[in-house]
């Protein structure tokens, strides 16, 4: 082994922040440099007065396997959703749910109209075979788009639009289900497993608990530090590498690279760091808590059009996030959309109102817009194929990023795991 190892971290989102607690864990010396004022790259909140607004609708999936890993839930203070969700249109709302989970909307889910019969029978049959399949099956099997597999399921169109598009659309940040199946496939297995859920005090608890635990194993988290270069000497298991930052220079032994992709890209020249981005708007408005929507802790999904994809009354999930006597919703807009914020505002108000004519949504108020120009990478079919291993760079360099594995809170958070191992393993350290 090697005596006062030092690793240097180059970013602090998820995946740089659980590699620095692991590297830290083993007994190295860690410098993880981040460039925002901030930790947690995509996963951010800002916190107001009155209002928790996370940096884009986002969600944690229990279930996830890196999650329960490295995550401390009881602290989170997770507050849960509803499973299923509420499809809506103008003049109508049905619930569609998972009658295993939420026996009480069974009546409700088995009368819905917007998904025949046999698409409900389907959804269970693929819930059970889904159950019994690997996580390698689901990740290296043949590979089609999620409308395609679907299709080939046997569900129905109306299954597809009503339902897939506008739910799995805001998971994958893609109406059209464009998407690899593969995702689809994790992703539903994962909501059969478990909840999706949000920390009271915001999305940006899970790296604030990250770097708490990357620092307590003895990391040192800077941020303002944005790395400019990272170069490497010498082979994996008996080089060096230098990296650099604001006129200073840093003498590792290893580093690991834990930015965003297009940064990855740059600072260490792998070409295979996919780039092309999802994008998405989430605006959120605040109204008097006297008039609660009725789909409670459940997604609103839009089946009318594609604007918004989906809304939430986050409080009602999350009462910590609003005041006591207010409602906040968000509504998320999918694509980098070149509409102003009161167009974007416009739209919602016109589907709250088709949806909900028994309301009046005229003290609705927007109270802000965030405009998430990268939040995944885009994932076609074969995706997978295409993507980087985490030993990619060369030298003692080793990637940790979603795009190591798929665009997830879970796929960043196992990466970070697996690149520490890779820097361990440079340094012939043991974990
Ligand atoms: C709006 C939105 C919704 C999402 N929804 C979900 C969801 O519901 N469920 C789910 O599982 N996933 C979701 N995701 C995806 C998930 O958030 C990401 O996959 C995950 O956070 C990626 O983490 P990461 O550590 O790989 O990268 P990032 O979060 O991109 O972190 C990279 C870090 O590196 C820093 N950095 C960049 N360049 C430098 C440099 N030169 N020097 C130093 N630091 C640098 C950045 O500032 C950043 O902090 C969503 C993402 C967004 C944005």
């Amino acid at each position: 082994m090697q005596e006062d190892a030092t690793v240097v971290v180059a970013g602090g989102g998820l995946a740089g922040l659980v590699a620095a607690r692991h590297l830290a864990d083993a007994g190295v010396d860690v410098r993880l440099f981040e460039r925002e004022d901030e930790v947690g790259g995509r996963v951010r909140s800002d916190r107001t007065d009155e209002f928790t607004f996370d940096r884009g609708f986002q969600v944690l999936f229990t279930s996830y396997p890196a999650a329960e890993r490295e995550l401390d839930f009881g602290a989170l203070d997770l507050r849960t959703f509803t499973p299923g969700a509420c499809i809506a249109r103008p003049g109508e709302r049905s619930i569609l749910s998972d009658p295993f989970r939420d026996v009480t909307a069974f009546t409700d889910s088995l009368f819905n109209r917007e998904v025949r019969l046999r698409d409900k029978w389907l959804t269970l049959r693929l819930r059970r075979e889904l159950s019994n399949t690997s996580r390698e099956e689901i990740f290296e099997g043949p590979d089609r788009s999620i409308r395609e597999y679907l299709r080939d399921y046997g569900f129905s169109e109306a299954f597809a639009e009503n339902f897939a598009a506008p739910f799995y659309g805001g998971i994958t940040l893609d109406r059209s289900l464009s998407t690899s199946k593969r995702v689809f496939e994790y992703t539903f297995r994962a909501l059969s497993k478990g909840s999706i859920a949000v920390p009271a005090a915001g999305i940006a608890a899970i790296p604030r608990q990250l770097a708490s635990r990357a620092e307590a194993a003895g990391a040192a988290v800077e941020t303002d530090a944005a790395v400019e270069s990272v170069d490497a000497t010498g082979t994996a298991g008996s080089g060096s590498a230098t990296v650099s930052l604001g006129g200073e220079t840093v003498d590792a032994d290893a580093a690991v690279v834990a930015t965003d992709p297009k940064s990855a890209r740059d600072l260490t020249g792998v070409e295979a760091i996919p780039t092309a981005a999802r994008s998405c708007v989430t605006q959120y408005y605040a109204y008097p808590a006297l008039k609660r929507l009725d789909a409670g802790k459940r997604l609103i999904l839009n089946a009318g059009n594609a604007d918004p994809n989906h809304v939430v009354d986050l409080s009602a999930v999350a009462p910590e996030y609003a005041p006591d006597d207010t409602v906040l919703l968000s509504a998320t807009f999918l694509g980098e959309r070149k509409e102003s914020d009161a167009e974007l505002e416009a739209m919602t108000r016109e589907a709250l109102a088709g949806w909900y004519p028994e309301h009046s949504f005229a003290d609705l108020e927007r109270v802000r817009t965030e405009r998430v120009p990268f939040a995944q990478f885009d994932q076609p079919p074969g995706f997978r194929e295409r993507l980087p291993g985490v030993r990619s760079p060369d030298g003692p360099v080793s990637l940790a990023g979603d795009y190591t594995g798929w665009s997830s809170i879970n796929a960043a958070l196992e990466s970070g795991r697996r690149a520490a191992e890779a820097a361990l393993e440079d340094l012939q350290i043991r974990p």
